[in-house]
C-alpha cells in the first residue's frame, strides 16, 4: 500500500484536497490535525502534559483546551511552540503509524501539516506538496479565519518556507485556481498512484 504524505502551508488547501480525494476516489485519509485534536481532549494522552506545561490559563471553564489561546501562545512564543510540539509530535507519529497499519487500499493519504518540520517523512512513500502563491495564501487565510493581514502573516512565518517543502516534493498540486482545476489534478494523481502502487486494481478497500 502506497503512503502519500500530503502537506502544505497553513490554508494552502490541505482539507480541500483531502475532501476531493475522498469524494472522487474514496481514498482513505489519515489526518494529523484530527489526531492532534483527539489527543488533546480531556483524559487523552496529551491533555495532562499540556495542562502541566502551560497551566490552567489554556483551559476553558468546561476544562477543555482553549485552542484559540493556545494557538496565540505558540504563534507569539517559539519556546512554547517547541514545547507543544515536543508533547504532541511523538504521540501523533505513533497514531499515524497505527492508523496506517489498519488501512487496506492501493494508496492512502496522510495529511500532515508539519510533515517537513516534524521530519515525519520517513513514514510515507511519496510527498505531495500543495503549492500556492504567497499572496493568495494570505488572502485565503485572512478570509477563512477572519483575521488581519498581520496576524495571517505571523502564522505563515511560523512555519517552514514553501521552498523547504517543495525541496521534498515528489508531486505538486497547484492550488492557485478554482476547485475544478484542483479536481482535475487530483484525478491525474489518483491514476498515477494507482499505477505506481503496483498491481492494484482501480479500486480500494471500499471496493469502488
Ligand atoms: P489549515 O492549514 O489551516 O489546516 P488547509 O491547508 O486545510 O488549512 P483549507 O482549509 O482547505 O486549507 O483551505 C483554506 C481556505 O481556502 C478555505 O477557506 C478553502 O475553502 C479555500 N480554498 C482552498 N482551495 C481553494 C480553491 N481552489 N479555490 C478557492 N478557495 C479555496
Amino acid at each position: 500500500m502506497l503512503k502519500i504524505g500530503l502537506t502544505g502551508g497553513i490554508a494552502s488547501g490541505k482539507s480541500t484536497v483531502c475532501t476531493l480525494f475522498e469524494h472522487y476516489n474514496k481514498a482513505p485519509i489519515i489526518d494529523a490535525d484530527v489526531i492532534a485534536r483527539h489527543l488533546a481532549e480531556p483524559d487523552k494522552e496529551a491533555y495532562a502534559e499540556i495542562v502541566h506545561h502551560f497551566g490552567g490559563e489554556v483551559l476553558q471553564s468546561d476544562k477543555t483546551l482553549n485552542r484559540k489561546k493556545l494557538r496565540q501562545l505558540i504563534f507569539s512564543d517559539p519556546t512554547a511552540k517547541q514545547a507543544l510540539e515536543n508533547i504532541l509530535h511523538p504521540k501523533i507519529r505513533q497514531q499515524v503509524i497505527l492508523q496506517s497499519q489498519q488501512q487496506q487500499a492501493c494508496y492512502i493519504i496522510l495529511a500532515i501539516p508539519l510533515l517537513i518540520e516534524s521530519k515525519m517523512y520517513d513514514l510515507v512513500d511519496r510527498i505531495l506538496v500543495i503549492d500556492i502563491d504567497p499572496s493568495l495564501q494570505l488572502q485565503r487565510l485572512q478570509q477563512r479565519d477572519n483575521i488581519s493581514a498581520y496576524q495571517a502573516q505571523v502564522m505563515i512565518d511560523a512555519q517552514c518556507s514553501q521552498q523547504q517543502r517543495l525541496a521534498h516534493a515528489d508531486d505538486i498540486i497547484d492550488n492557485n485556481n478554482d476547485a475544478d482545476a484542483l479536481g482535475k489534478q487530483i484525478q491525474l494523481l489518483h491514476q498515477k498512484y494507482i499505477k505506481i502502487s503496483n498491481g492494484c486494481q482501480h479500486s480500494n478497500s471500499h471496493g469502488q
